[in-house]
């Protein structure tokens, strides 16, 4: 089967744009914590996850953010939206403005499944042409690179007191995390698949810190692992565990390579 490739992009970098009305949040700091929740649970379908950036506190020009999708099915910028009035609140995803690719339909199920996730008042597709197509920077580049699907999802608005705080609670970015990516894999025809993501030896459906730890100490024999867990350390796939399968899930626990 076809591995799918999917580009994350964390909306904006450090402490940016503040909620008006709940202390504490930041659209960058939760964007970025769904972020990374959302590459998790895509990983337990097996795509392939690309982020734009891996500092979080580092900035990158809104176009080179679209361009990482060079390669990419699809390309998913996080945010939260701001209005005047605060009791707006409902979901809102930018797709092509031209339906590219046939673009709105994933954009209004995507839409659907978030506002419903986050108790919002509706969720809908949206376009923004500018002078040079597209209009937002993120989606522009996407364009340029030829990724055939490219969305903004606007997590409701952070001008509203019930979104916010429904977003600063982790539990909830989780089960968000998990309604986008169940609603990506089935517009690709991808099934859930757990414990097979290359490198994770605990089969908690992410390659993390105590996976990465594990490898080592197989390494080094200090581990003893089961076929099957041989099997997913083995992550250069040489049918046997060395120095460089441990080098290879640290880089890839880092993101600094991809499996
Ligand atoms: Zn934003």
């Amino acid at each position: 089967m076809k591995k799918y490739r999917i580009t994350l992009d964390a909306g904006h970098y450090a402490d940016y744009n503040p909620s008006t009305v709940l202390k504490g949040y930041w659209e960058s700091r939760r964007m970025w914590a769904l972020c990374e929740m959302l590459a998790e649970e895509l990983l337990k379908y097996g795509f392939e996850v690309n982020k734009t950036r891996t500092d979080e506190e580092k900035d990158l020009d809104v176009e080179d953010r679209g361009r990482a999708a060079r390669g990419s099915d699809l390309f998913v910028s996080l945010h939260s939206n701001a209005c005047d009035t605060e009791s707006v609140d409902y979901v809102c995803v930018f797709g092509a403005y031209d339906d590219l690719n046939g673009s709105w339909e994933l954009g209004g199920r995507l839409a659907a499944a978030v506002s419903e996730c986050m108790g919002c008042t509706g969720g809908y597709v949206k376009t923004r042409r500018g002078r040079r197509g597209e209009y937002y920077g993120v989606l522009r580049g996407a364009r340029e690179v030829e990724c055939p699907l490219y969305y903004i999802i606007e997590h409701s608005f952070h001008t509203n007191l019930r979104a916010s705080k429904w977003l600063m609670d982790d539990s909830n970015l989780r089960k968000l995390a998990r309604v986008e990516a169940a609603v990506i894999a089935a517009h690709f025809g991808v099934l859930y698949v757990a414990g097979q993501v290359k490198g994770d030896v605990n089969g908690n459906g992410v390659l993390d810190a105590r996976d990465v730890a594990m490898i080592k100490r197989a390494v080094l024999g200090t581990l003893t692992l089961n076929d099957e867990q041989l099997k997913i350390a083995d992550v250069d796939d040489d049918g046997r565990i060395t120095a460089k399968d441990y080098a290879m899930a640290k880089r890839a626990f880092l993101g600094t390579h991809k499996l």
